[in-house]
Parts: structure tokens; sequence; C-alpha cells
């Protein structure tokens, strides 16, 4: 058991720094980056590179439902993988963990920390960025369901 309880202090620290949403922003010509780019294409050797916090909030531009997936992946399909478009302005891919069907191109996201998969010969457990749909709910009062 003290394999588990000496994974809780790696799992915060991850996420506090790999896998929160900091790309690069270049201050000459405000583009943003992500993953980090530390040389800006439009501006070349005038461009100035800082680091950048993304807000994790985003519009769903695409989507693709994988039914076939790689090794690995097989217990979680079928999966959404989209290309988001962060609020900033850049573009990034990701699964969607919410359900497929609530699915849909313009609906907005939000970046959450999720387990990625787990390694089957260790037992290592690898976590990563993935995306969650955000139902306007809260404006609508009470939740209701087209559903039969
Ligand atoms: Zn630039």
């Amino acid at each position: 058991m003290a394999y588990v309880s000496s994974s809780v202090p790696l799992f915060w620290r991850l996420r506090k720094s790999k896998y929160r949403l900091i790309g690069t922003k270049c201050a000459t010509c405000s583009s943003v980056f992500f993953p980090p780019k530390y040389f800006c294409p439009a501006c070349r050797r005038k461009g100035k590179i800082e680091d950048f916090q993304f807000s994790g909030n985003g519009t769903i531009l695409s989507y693709t439902v994988i039914r076939a997936a790689p090794q690995g992946f097989e217990k979680i399909t079928p999966y959404a993988v989209a290309i988001i478009k962060l609020d900033e302005g850049t573009n990034i891919s990701g699964q969607i963990v919410s359900s497929i069907d609530s699915i849909k191109i313009g609906k907005r996201v939000k970046a959450v920390f999720r387990k990625m998969y787990e390694d089957g010969d260790d037992g290592l457990i690898h976590y990563g960025l993935k995306w969650e749909i955000i139902e306007p709910a809260s404006e609508q009062g009470v939740t209701t369901s087209s559903k039969p």
C-alpha cells in the first residue's frame, strides 16, 4: 500500500507543472501557442516569447468518434477526439470525456485532468488533459432531457 500513498504527491506535482495548460505568447504580436513555441513564426527575431497560462476554456470546432482504438485504448472505445479552439485563440486536439451523444460542434468545453491509460505490465497510470462539455444548465434552472 506504500506504493499508492507515495504516488499521491507525484500526482499533485504533475498537476501543478506538466499538465497545466501553459503555453507561450509572443508579446510583440500577441499570438499564443500551445504546445509552447519559443520562436514566433510571424515576428521571427523581433518576437518576444513569454510563458502564458490558458484559461482551459474553449469551443469544439470538429470531432471524430474513435471506434477502433490503438493498443491500450481498447477498453474505452468508442470515444471522441475533438479539435478545440481555445478562448485565447489557438487550436488543440484532445479526448472528450463527456458522452458521445452530447458532443456537438460549437459546444463549450473546459480542460480536466484525467487518467489517460493504464500500463498493463506494471500498473502505471498515466494522466493528462482531457475535455469536458460545459452544459448551460444553470441558465435554464431546470435540466430537461429529450431522451425517452
Ligand atoms: Zn509574434
